[in-house]
């Protein structure tokens, strides 16, 4: 009897243990529970407090409580990496170069061909690889005018830059990418996977193949792909494929910095990037310097763990809700978030919002007759966070407000409200169709506030375009 007894009580501690050790799979059905800060009350302009909506995504996501759990179980081992005669040291240095395996795999590398260099983030990355790429102020890179001032101007500071145009409704011309190719010696191609200013996801193998046919390479800003849909440095072909590719982890719920590049190993190997220090040389002389090869000559300075391990978590977590879920889901938002602004007064949308298909989930509006910062202000003020201005986009976001270039110049000083700009409205996984409702809602209360309460001095401020 007794014996029975115990083979219950053991099988009961099995099935407990069992249950616990048993992790929940996240998905987009639960993964509000995961969100940390999500249901934190913030304190409102009338006093009261609530949990915001945030809107804001596109700048930097929330932090995923696995990947902060992840980053607090890994520091119980955290020692100095390629540098300590420690267990713990070794342990970290195994784990850090476990996940370029996996920020690799992730990106679709091939791993005969690339290699992953850490970063602090895609300014971080695009600036370290321009830095190594651009050997001379002769060199060509074509941009597009779609890109953010981490793609353009990291580029436009070394070396010639040539712009490829946006169309009317701000997307890339493909046609434009392969002219400037015909007509100039391009070294390399630097495209946005997607746009933080319209959500315009392009198609960067199309480009990688024209980049190549005329003997150029490509370098790819992933910043607002990787959590948005599944990526590939792999094309159909290998001429499609992509030569380099950068991303950041913050705006992948892992808020630690870090981030990564992934390129040509050969071609890393035959340039430096300006920036030095220890870890990344073999042997110093009083006179000599010998370097190693890549990665570690692209990653000076002591290495950002907590950022690696976030990072490697991240993908995880973004693998495990997977990314056709993620972009049916974005979609939807899109819609309702675009079909509720069309209902609104003197709306005005930015790129095309008929066809959202090729969009992540970014909507950028405007009303023509109230001040974008005085209502984004507002929106703020009563608990819903977006972001208004010009987006560290200012070349696409004057094109799609239809400002002359020759007036950008008289608007310097983009907080100000008498610079135009545009409000940004951009989903997370977390998001959902009733915040969209609820947002709607709360613009409309912004929209009437801001109207009815301009002073005489407000008046001079111009309504938007
Ligand atoms: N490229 C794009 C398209 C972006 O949206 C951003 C961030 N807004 C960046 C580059 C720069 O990313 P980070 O701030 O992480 O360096």
């Amino acid at each position: 009897m007794k014996k029975a007894v115990a083979v219950f009580l053991i099988l009961v501690l099995a099935v407990i243990s069992c249950t616990a050790v048993a992790e929940t799979a996240i998905t987009l059905e639960n993964v509000r529970d995961y969100i940390v800060g999500l249901d934190e009350p913030m304190e409102l302009a009338d006093g009261t407090s609530r949990p915001i909506i945030n809107f804001d995504n596109a700048a930097t996501t929330p932090a995923l409580q696995p990947v902060m759990d992840e980053v607090n179980a890994k520091l119980a081992k955290y020692g100095s990496i390629g540098r300590g005669y420690s267990l713990k040291s070794n342990y970290s240095t195994e784990l850090y170069y476990e996940t370029r395996d996996k920020v690799m795999e992730f990106v679709g590398a091939d791993p005969e061909l690339h290699l992953a260099f850490y970063v602090n983030n895609t300014t971080d990355g695009l600036n370290k690889l321009a830095s190594a790429l651009i050997t001379s102020k002769d060199d060509v890179v074509l941009c597009t005018r779609m890109e953010h001032h981490a793609n353009d101007l990291s580029w436009r500071e070394r070396c010639k830059v040539i712009y490829a145009e946006v169309d009317k409704q701000g997307r890339i011309i493909y046609e434009d990418i392969e002219r400037m190719l015909k007509e100039n010696k391009v070294k390399y191609v630097a495209v946005t996977a997607a746009s933080n200013v319209t959500g315009y996801v392009t198609d960067v193998h199309r480009i990688a193949k024209l980049a190549h046919q005329y003997g150029a390479q490509i370098v790819v800003d992933g910043a607002q792909i990787v959590a948005h849909r599944a990526f590939s440095m792999k094309g159909e072909t290998p001429e499609e494929d992509i030569d380099f590719f950068v991303f950041s982890a913050h705006k992948m719920y892992s808020p630690f910095g870090g981030g990564a590049v992934v390129g040509i190993e050969e071609v890393l190997n035959d340039h430096m990037p300006t920036f030095y220090g220890g870890g990344m040389v073999e042997l110093v002389s009083d006179k000599e310097v010998s370097w190693k090869s890549a990665p570690e000559r692209y990653e000076a300075g002591s290495p950002n763990y907590p950022g690696v391990v976030g990072l490697g978590k991240a993908i995880e977590i973004l693998q495990e809700v997977g990314f056709d879920a993620i972009q049916a889901h974005e979609q939807k938002l899109i819609h309702r978030l675009i079909d509720g602004l069309k209902k609104l007064p003197n709306v005005v949308l930015y790129g095309d919002c008929e066809n959202v298909d090729d969009r992540v989930g970014v909507v950028s509006f405007n009303f023509s007759d109230i001040n974008s910062m005085m209502l984004a202000t507002r929106l703020a003020q009563v608990g819903a966070a977006t972001r208004r201005g010009a987006f560290c986009a200012h070349p696409y976001v004057w094109r799609l407000l239809g400002v002359a270039d020759e007036d950008v110049v008289t608007f310097e000083g983009c907080i100000d409200a008498k610079t135009p700009g545009m409000i940004r409205a951009s989903f997370g996984i977390y998001n959902t169709e009733a915040e969209v409702d609820e947002f709607l809602e709360m613009l409309q209360k912004a929209m009437e506030h801001v109207k009815n309460n301009l002073t005489d001095k407000d008046e001079d401020i111009p309504q938007e375009y």
